[in-house]
């Protein structure tokens, strides 16, 4: 699943080709992409027929247009809703040419208004992805506030709201692995697998310590590393580990390059050189460092 750094990625695109653009058509392919979306795929489509574009806005790994309806008649104006996009295990954005083949995974196509020669696609080859609309509710730091479904996530590390100094007070009073605790997106959104390994790996941290057996200052550490990690994931245009994940151009993303501990199993640590471990984590995996990152004892 695309992570903080990934959807950023897609969000910035996505905002450079649609922001302001109105919606001529909308075509939903199958039933799977309208599936969370309760009166079916020709209500989804008729409700975003004739919206502007008014922001492309993420939270965590989420991402949501901001729709602007048409004016009612007489000329009042109808509450902007968010259309949620989820990118799910293989969701992918494209911004392309109406001319280009559709592809046997097409699953939505956005036509627009104006003359620009370019609609929006979402491709999905898993079919874990899929697209809803919600109310936005007020939300401190998201100037449309956040869609309803939303409001349970943490703030991310990259938004205003962000406290580290309130997660570590929250983890604190954990018993929780501090891996277990970093995806726990109530607690703190964005951060998944990848780059859950990463910071723990940069703050020298085995992912099944106890939070509370950790020192605030060590907790600190974990999430500075997570945001610092993401935010250089962000300046390579994301990881693309599985090949599925690209930005809206098709490209993908080439941090996975500078990943010291995820995939790494067998590599030498870039700080010790001892070769990174794998271990079972909730049905995947972690990497780590066997001597920076010693496990807990029992
Ligand atoms: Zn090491």
């Amino acid at each position: 699943m695309p992570e903080l750094p990934e959807v950023e990625t897609v969000r910035r695109g996505l905002a450079s080709h649609v922001l302001g653009r109105t919606v001529a058509r909308v075509t939903l392919l199958g039933h799977r992409v309208a599936r969370r979306h309760p009166a079916g795929p020709a209500d989804l489509a008729d409700s975003l027929t004739g919206c502007r574009i008014d922001a492309v806005r993420r939270r965590g790994k989420y991402l949501w247009l901001v729709m602007r309806p048409p004016e009612l008649p007489g000329g009042a104006s109808a509450c902007p809703f968010a259309l949620i996009i989820h990118l799910g295990m293989s969701g992918q954005l494209l911004v392309t040419s109406p001319a280009a083949p559709p592809g046997p995974h097409l699953r939505a196509t956005i036509e627009f208004s104006d003359k620009t020669d370019t609609e929006l696609r979402f491709v999905d080859q898993r079919t874990f992805g899929g697209m809803a609309v919600a109310e936005l509710v007020p939300a401190p730091g998201q100037p449309d506030g956040v869609p309803e479904t939303l409001v349970h996530l943490g703030a991310d590390p990259f938004e205003p709201a962000y406290s580290v100094a309130a997660v570590v007070e929250a983890m604190r009073h954990r018993d929780s692995a501090i891996k277990r605790a970093l995806l726990d997106q109530r607690l703190v959104s964005g951060i998944g697998n990848i780059y859950a390994d990463e910071a723990l790996w940069a703050a020298k941290v085995h992912g099944q310590r106890s939070c509370s057996a950790l020192t605030r200052p060590a907790l600190g550490r974990v999430l500075a590393a997570a945001a610092q990690v993401m935010e250089r994931a962000l300046e390579a245009g994301g990881t693309s580990f599985d090949a599925l994940y690209v930005n809206v151009n098709g490209a993908s993303g080439y941090f996975d390059r500078s990943l010291n501990a995820y995939g790494q199993a067998g590599r030498p640590c870039a700080r010790c050189g001892t070769p990174i471990r794998r271990e079972p984590f909730m049905n995947r995996s972690s990497y780590s460092c066997p001597r920076c990152q010693p496990r807990p004892r029992r």
